[in-house]
C-alpha cells in the first residue's frame, strides 16, 4: 500500500507558541517521550510524529437564505500500518489543523492498545453546527464526503461521528458515498443509524468502555466500586450516557455535578442523570436542572470525587490547575483533555489517570464491530457487542499495567509504550522503515 496517496505535505510544525497549549506540539510531546523510553530507531521515530497524509479542502454549500458559504476542513491519515485510518469528524467552531492531527495521531494509538487491525485518522470542518438548520448540515455533509470520497473506503479510512456530528450525518455521508461509487458500502463509515447497517451498542460504547476501564482501576485501588462519588464535564454523546451507565454498570455511585458549554449543575447529595437529560433537552443546556446549585467548568475540575469524567473538550488539566484535582480516578472520555505537564503532577499525586487512548477506546472498537458486521453483512446481539467491548478494554487495561509495573511509569506512557512498540513493529514488517531498535 502506498504510504501517501493524497496531499502529503510535511506539515510546517505548530502554529501557536505555547507547547502546552496545542495539541498537536503535545501529541508530538508525548510520542517523542514514548519513542525515547522505547530506543526507537530514529528513522521511525521521526515517521510516528508526522501524519502520513493530510488533505485540506473547501466546501461551498449554499444556505437556506440563497447565499452561498465556504467552509474550510481537513481530513487528517496519522498513520495506517495496521490497517485502514479510522477516526472521527468533528464539526467546530475552534476546529484547527492541529487539533485534528492531534487527534489523528491519539486514534493510531487508541487502535493500537485496542489491538484493532486499524490506524488512526480524523476530519475537522470548521463551523458552528448550532448556527446550521437541518438542510444546511446535510448539504455540508454531502459536500464534506465529496471532497473526501478519494481518500475515504472501509480499506483505507473510515470517519465516524465526533463533537457535533451524530449517526444523521454519517447516513447522509454513507449515502453520498455510495451515489458516488454506484454501490452499497456501508463500511465507509461507521456510527450510522441501525437501520443503515449501524451496530447495536455503539451509541453508549464510549462511556460503557470508559466505566468497565474504571471498574478495571477501582479494582486495583482498593475502594468498593459501588458508592463512588462522580463528576461530568460535557453532557453531550460521551458525557450524557457516562452520567448513568456509572451507576448501571458498578452497581450504584453518585453523580454530583454535570456541565456543558454553558456551565454546570450541582447536587453534593447527588443528581438524577435523567432530570439533567430533560433540562438539556427543554433547554439546551443543563444548568438549572432541579434541585442544583450552578458551578463553573474550572470548578467542577477540582470537586472533591472519586471518579471525574473529562468528557468535551482537550486541554482543560493544565499545569495550572492539575494540583487542585481531588478525583482519585480520572477517567478521559475527552480525547486529550490532560497536558503532559498535568499528567506529572497527576501521577506525583496518586492519581490513576485513565489514559484516553484507552478510556475513550470503546467507541473506536464499537465502530470496528460496525465494520466487521457490515463486511459480513449480519448484526451481532446486543450482549455479544457488550461482552466483546468488555473484554477488549480488559485485555487493553491488563496490557498497560502490566508495562506500567515492569518499566514504573505512569498509566498513559505505559500505554504509548505498548501502542508504539505494535505501530513500530508493523512499521518494520512493511518494510517502511529498516528496523525498531538501532543496532548495538
Ligand atoms: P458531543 O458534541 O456529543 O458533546 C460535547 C459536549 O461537551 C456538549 O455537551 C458540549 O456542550 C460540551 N462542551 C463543549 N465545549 C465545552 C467546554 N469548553 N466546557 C464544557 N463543556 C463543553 O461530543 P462527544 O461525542 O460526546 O465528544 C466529547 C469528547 O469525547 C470529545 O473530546 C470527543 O473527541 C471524545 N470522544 C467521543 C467519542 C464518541 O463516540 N462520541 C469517542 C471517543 C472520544
Amino acid at each position: 500500500m502506498p504510504r501517501a496517496t493524497a496531499t502529503a505535505t510535511k506539515p510546517s510544525g505548530p502554529a501557536r507558541p505555547a507547547e502546552s497549549a496545542n495539541p498537536f506540539a503535545i501529541a508530538q510531546r508525548q510520542i517523542d517521550e514514548a519513542a525515547a523510553r522505547l530506543g526507537l530507531d530514529a528513522p521511525l521515530a521521526e515517521l510516528l510524529r508526522w501524519p502520513q497524509v493530510e488533505m485540506h479542502f473547501t466546501l461551498p454549500v449554499s444556505l437556506d437564505d440563497g447565499s452561498v458559504r465556504v467552509f474550510h476542513g481537513f481530513r487528517v491519515q496519522h498513520n495506517h500500518a495496521r490497517g485502514p485510518a479510522k477516526g472521527g469528524l468533528r464539526w467546530h467552531p475552534a476546529e484547527t489543523i492541529d487539533t485534528v492531527r492531534a487527534l489523528a495521531a491519539w486514534m493510531t494509538w487508541k487502535t493500537a492498545i485496542m489491538d484493532l487491525p486499524l490506524g488512526g485518522g480524523k476530519g475537522g470542518v470548521i463551523c458552528d453546527p448550532k448556527q446550521l438548520s437541518d438542510g444546511e448540515k446535510e448539504r455540508l455533509a454531502r459536500a464534506e464526503m465529496r471532497a473526501m470520497a478519494r481518500i475515504v473506503g472501509d480499506h483505507q479510512d473510515v470517519p465516524a461521528p465526533d463533537v457535533y456530528t451524530d449517526p444523521r450525518i454519517m447516513a447522509w455521508m454513507m449515502d453520498e458515498f455510495e451515489v458516488i461509487r454506484g454501490r452499497h458500502e456501508p463500511g465507509v463509515i461507521t456510527g450510522k443509524p441501525l437501520t443503515v447497517g449501524g451496530s447495536l451498542g455503539r451509541d453508549d460504547a464510549t462511556s460503557r468502555g470508559g466505566v468497565y476501564a474504571v471498574r478495571e482501576a477501582v479494582r486495583e485501588l482498593g475502594p468498593r466500586a459501588n458508592g463512588l462519588r462522580y463528576a461530568v464535564q460535557g453532557f453531550g454523546n460521551a458525557g450524557s450516557f457516562v452520567s448513568h451507565l456509572h451507576r448501571a454498570i458498578l452497581g450504584g455511585g453518585t453523580l454530583v455535578a454535570v456541565s456543558d458549554t454553558h456551565g454546570g449543575a450541582y447536587n453534593p447529595k447527588g443528581i438524577d442523570p435523567r432530570a439533567a437529560a430533560e433540562q438539556k433537552r427543554k433547554t439546551g443546556s443543563v444548568t438549572g436542572t432541579p434541585n442544583t446549585e450552578p458551578i463553573s467548568n474550572p470548578d467542577l475540575l477540582e470537586l472533591p470525587v472519586d471518579v471525574l469524567y473529562p468528557a468535551a473538550m482537550e486541554g482543560v488539566i493544565t499545569g495550572r490547575n492539575a494540583s487542585r484535582v481531588k478525583a482519585k480516578v480520572v477517567c478521559e472520555l475527552a480525547n486529550g483533555p490532560t497536558t503532559p505537564d498535568a499528567d506529572l503532577i497527576l501521577h506525583d499525586k496518586g492519581v490513576f489517570v485513565l489514559p484516553d487512548i484507552l478510556a475513550n477506546g470503546g467507541g473506536v472498537t464499537v465502530s470496528y464491530f460496525e465494520q466487521v458486521q457490515n463486511s459480513a453483512n449480519y448484526a451481532w446481539s446486543l450482549e455479544d457487542v457488550h461482552q466483546r467491548l468488555d473484554q477488549r478494554i480488559t485485555n487493553a487495561f491488563q496490557a498497560m499495567q502490566a508495562t506500567a509495573r515492569r518499566e514504573k511509569v505512569h498509566p498513559r506512557l505505559a500505554a504509548y509504550l505498548v501502542a508504539l512498540e505494535r505501530v513500530g513493529e508493523a512499521c518494520v514488517a512493511r518494510g517502511w522503515v529498516k528496523r525498531l531498535r538501532p543496532k548495538k
